[in-house]
């Protein structure tokens, strides 16, 4: 039995509806993955309701463990035998440092608000490894080479249905720039400045994303010394 009800980005949660991204600094890690997968299921249910290959409905498939999966109606097309699950877009976010990891890329994209800054992210494209995602993206984005990548964490992102990646990366030397088009600015960060930025004591103004993101979560561990 599902346990959060959804419409579109928002949820019935406690007795009223709330913003999924509401949530995410209110529920606990587990608890907040646990929404993502319903979501996911959900999103995954609301789009297959029609066979890809030949339009007719789909229905729950037999026997399989995963309870949420789905076939094809008609029994003559190959949907009927070829059961459909619940996918995630994989995107990833990374912790781009240089001097030894002393100094943090920080970056603004231009469809945020114009205080907010965080690390820099993108999508997966087909035939992709992660490692090559991230340092396309960041290659993309601001110009930068990678000297190493290296895996950390991960989180369910229900926007709708999305696996964020987490990793560290170390810059090679080069000056960094905004692609103009994602990005329009960009910044260095020490530890000080960004623990201000997160206290919202520092003079730049800006604010990072709210805590319960992977983004949040990254930055925790860079600023104490985890990364
Ligand atoms: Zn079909």
């Amino acid at each position: 039995m599902p346990k959060y009800i959804f419409n579109g980005d928002s949820v019935f949660h406690n007795g009223s509806w709330e913003t999924i991204r509401s949530l995410m600094s209110v529920l606990s890690p587990e608890e907040f993955n646990e929404l993502a997968g319903e979501k996911a299921v959900d999103f995954f249910l609301e789009t297959h309701r029609f066979c890809g290959i030949c339009g007719s409905r789909t229905e729950p498939a037999p026997d399989r463990e995963i309870k949420y999966a789905l076939r094809c109606s008609s029994a003559g097309c190959a949907g009927h035998s070829r059961f459909m699950y619940p996918s995630y877009s994989i995107a990833s976010i990374t912790l781009v440092t240089r001097k030894k990891g002393k100094e943090l890329l920080l970056a603004h994209n231009t469809a945020w608000p114009s205080d907010r800054v965080s690390l820099l992210a993108g999508f997966m494209q087909p035939g992709e490894t992660l490692e090559n995602c991230v340092r396309r993206e960041i290659k993309e984005e601001c110009g930068l080479d990678l000297l190493s990548v290296q895996y950390i964490n991960s989180q369910p992102w229900p926007f709708p249905s999305n696996i964020m990646t987490g990793f560290y990366a170390e810059a090679a030397d080069g000056e960094a720039r905004p692609d103009g088009t994602e990005l329009d600015r960009i910044i260095w960060v020490t530890r000080d400045e960004l623990r201000k930025i997160q206290d919202g004591t520092s003079e730049t103004g800006l604010v990072m994303p709210r805590k319960g993101s992977l983004a949040r979560r990254l930055a925790e561990m860079w600023l104490t010394g985890k990364v």
